[in-house]
């Protein structure tokens, strides 16, 4: 992710919008939402998509289960 969203990352897509407070928040709490996390069922790593708020899914297995809003594991975030 070199260029023009070196900074910004993932919130590149808010544009100048909402402060960049607000923004570097939101780019910590999604990326680690969509970093890969181990499935607990068939521990392959990666697999694991959050359907909704709080549900998580495993592409590999089916799995699916409740965890915390943003990781699967609301331990995980500090
Ligand atoms: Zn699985």
């Amino acid at each position: 992710m070199l260029g023009r969203t070196r900074k910004v990352g993932i919130t590149g897509r808010f544009g100048a919008r909402y402060g960049s407070t607000v923004r570097s928040r939101v780019r910590k709490i999604e990326e680690a939402m969509r970093a890969p996390h181990r499935c607990p069922r068939c521990k392959s790593r990666g697999k694991l998509k959050r359907l909704s708020i709080g549900i998580w899914t495993c592409k590999k297995c089916g799995y699916t289960f409740a965890g915390g809003a943003y990781v699967p594991f609301s331990s995980l975030i500090k």
